[in-house]
């Protein structure tokens, strides 16, 4: 398998969080996925697709347990 970006071949499964925007809340979830080691593109298969989006209609039922790690913030600077 070649990445359809940049060409390489350099291409890994890897352990990645993906983000999930719920709302005006960010959360990550870990998965696993082929990353290519060039230019950082992640190509995900049927089953991580479906992963996540069951993970999202969860998140947004809170139906799934979240603990908060830090917070997004921002600065307003117009
Ligand atoms: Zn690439």
């Amino acid at each position: 398998m070649r990445c359809v970006i940049c060409k390489s071949s350099d291409i890994q499964m890897k352990k990645v969080e993906e983000e999930i925007e719920i709302g005006d809340d960010i959360i990550l979830i870990p998965v696993e996925v082929l990353v290519c080691l060039n230019c950082g593109e992640r190509y995900y298969d049927r089953k991580t697709m479906r992963k996540i989006e069951e993970t999202r209609i969860k998140l947004m039922r809170h139906d799934l347990k979240v603990e908060e790690v830090g917070k997004v913030l921002r600065a307003n600077v117009a």
